[in-house]
């Protein structure tokens, strides 16, 4: 079976576009075209009758929203919902109606018109705004405008097509995203709109497919024609082959019998049964994974290793590559954050250079090598930087030994965001930077590490081969690679501690956070984020449910107070036995 990449690099009928909601596809287009609406400047007479007009159709309008809004809060969450009630409030502004009905009465011209003006000033300072969700909120109050405009003529919204089309268009009301998915909708395509656009987000909450963002699809697409929409990586494959069509109805029965499986855990949420909530957070390492962790449950992604790109490609890519590949994945993870690691490079990670070192674990590793190739590290700190617009990227800094290293690493940052803003490029400036802690001299050093950034992620897989000395490769050492040793415990235990004294959040994403025998120990030491590999989440939710912080903590306790890792381990697994707690390993 071919991969995705292939498939797509062979493909000459597709059409790229954003992944706006994940699913697979098959099925007939429907091109849905808006009406224009002609807008009516004439002057009127009687201006008691056309104010009365206005207020009509304002009722009407919110007639119509609240009912789209009683719809939306049945099938989507209450956050999501509030678009809604957010356009009926504009409908309630008393300022807004009252400079309408002003200027209905001095110019004395037909209400549409003023409507349209009215509403039309409110838009362009939004699309003038640098702020991509703002420019996205403007396409929403279009909907509002021309609600009015079409209950000011007296006419009926025209969305009647029949049940399970893949609707393709220029672009999408949230009302109309919604309103569609009454008749059983595919998917969506439309040419317009980004991640952020409400379209796409109640497409996610709805778990209805959509690709946005396609530009041309509109054109390219005819009514009736037959096509597959991969909302997973955002293409469309349009009059597709037998062996197309056999390859994605074969990636459909994976997925269904994955969803299956995982059915059950997937709304719960990770909390013990004394109610402390716990983050569970994906681990990426391989693009394709990404499929797995949006179905997995997990809140966002809490270690994206980006070396991984380097390991696919064979190669470096540039600024322009890597901003698509970061912009890619943060849209896939909207409103979720995905937390891209710079890249992890040396030791026994992807080499750039043919350069041989002694020791390469203790040599030019991470941060380090980074910092003595800046121009390598600034491109990615820009490609991270351009795709974090979205709001939804935190970037986070491997292998970090000294303080200095941060003050270098930030120093690069405020220079790169500089010469974006020069540019006019957008970025998140509240961008949070994090750093792993995986060196002893990191872990000692906790608390004044930790005032400098936002956020540490605790990376137990080069914390317990640093702090025991012992190469976490090596067979012939691995009884001394001790999960369950006292030292790291104890590590941990002082990480946690100085972390929250600065009150920054911790995470621990290392492998030992999905050995799901170390999750109420961890739980227990006091993090509230773990961030794992995405098969193991839905397992790692079943476990924390099981049982209270408040035992766990005491077994934490009692396991930094031990002497040996077997000590640490026999009071694990009673924990597990008193508790009632099933070992199996990965559901899935
Ligand atoms: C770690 O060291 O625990 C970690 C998560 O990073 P990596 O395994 O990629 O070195
Ligand atoms: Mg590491």
């Amino acid at each position: 079976m071919k991969s995705f990449k292939e498939i797509y690099r062979e493909a000459e009928n597709k059409i790229a576009g954003l992944a706006a909601a994940p699913g697979i596809v098959i099925g007939r287009a429907h091109l849905f075209t808006k009406e224009k609406v002609e807008i009516n400047k004439s002057e009127i007479t009687d201006i008691d009758q056309a104010i009365n007009n206005l207020d009509e159709a304002v009722e009407k309008s919110k007639k119509e929203l609240n009912k789209i809004f009683s719809i939306a809060r049945e099938k989507m969450d209450e956050k999501r919902a509030g678009i809604f009630e957010a356009q009926l409030m504009i409908l309630d502004d008393p300022i807004l109606f009252g400079n309408i009905k002003d200027r209905i009465k001095t110019e004395k011209i037909q209400p549409e018109y003023i409507v349209s003006d009215e509403i039309s000033k409110y838009q362009e300072l939004m699309i003038i705004s640098s702020e991509s969700y703002l420019k996205e909120r403007a396409l929403d109050i279009e909907d509002i405008k021309f609600r009015i405009i079409r209950n000011l003529q007296k006419k009926r919204w025209q969305s009647r097509i029949e049940k399970e089309m893949i609707v393709i268009s220029e672009s999408l009301t949230p009302a109309d995203t919604l309103l569609f998915s009454r008749v059983d909708t595919l998917a969506f395509v439309t040419d317009h709109g980004g991640l952020t656009s409400h379209a796409a987000i109640i497409s996610r909450s709805l778990n209805i497919p959509a690709v946005v963002g396609t530009h041309n699809a509109s054109k390219m697409i005819e009514d009736g024609q037959s096509i597959i929409v991969d909302g997973f990586h955002g293409y469309i494959i349009t009059s597709p082959s037998e062996e197309q069509i056999e390859f994605f109805k074969y990636k459909q029965e994976r997925l269904k019998q994955l969803q299956v499986d995982l059915k059950e855990f997937k709304e719960k949420p990770a909390i013990t049964t004394d109610g402390r909530t716990i983050n569970l957070e994906a681990n990426v390492d391989v693009t394709g994974e990404i499929d797995v962790v949006i179905t997995s449950g997990a809140k966002g992604i809490g270690l994206y290793r980006s070396e991984q790109i380097l390991d696919e490609l064979g190669e470096y890519p540039n600024e322009e590559e890597q901003t698509n590949i970061y912009s890619k994945l943060a849209s896939r993870m909207y409103p979720d954050f995905c937390t891209i690691r710079a890249f992890d490079i040396g030791g026994d990670k992807f080499r750039l250079f043919d350069y041989r070192e002694p020791n390469p674990f203790l040599g030019l590793r991470g941060v380090r090598f980074l910092l003595e190739n800046k121009s390598l590290f600034k491109t990615q700190i820009r490609a991270v930087l351009k795709a974090s617009a979205t709001k939804n990227i935190k970037f986070m800094i491997p292998m970090i030994s000294t303080i200095e290293e941060i003050w270098e690493t930030k120093k690069l940052i405020t220079e790169c965001k500089a010469e974006l803003r020069k540019e006019k490029l957008e970025f998140d400036d509240k961008i949070k930077l994090g750093i792993m802690i995986e060196v002893p001299s990191a872990a000692i050093m906790t608390r004044e590490l930790a005032a400098e950034v936002d956020f540490i992620s605790i990376g137990t897989n080069d914390l317990i081969q640093y702090m025991m000395a012992v190469d976490r490769g090596n067979d012939l050492v691995s009884n001394l690679y001790q999960e369950f040793s006292p030292v790291n415990i104890r590590t941990i235990y002082h990480i946690v501690q100085e972390a929250k004294l600065q009150k920054v959040p911790v995470s621990l994403c290392g492998e030992m956070a999905a050995d799901t025998l170390a999750i109420p120990l961890l739980v227990g030491l006091g993090l509230e984020t773990l961030s794992i590999s995405a098969a193991t989440i839905l397992y790692a939710k079943k476990i924390i449910n099981s049982f209270s912080y408040e035992l766990a903590k005491k077994l934490a306790d009692d396991c930094v107070a031990s002497k040996t890792e077997k000590e640490i381990q026999d009071k694990v697994v009673k924990f597990f036995e008193e508790n009632n707690i099933t070992r199996t390993r990965n559901i899935i």
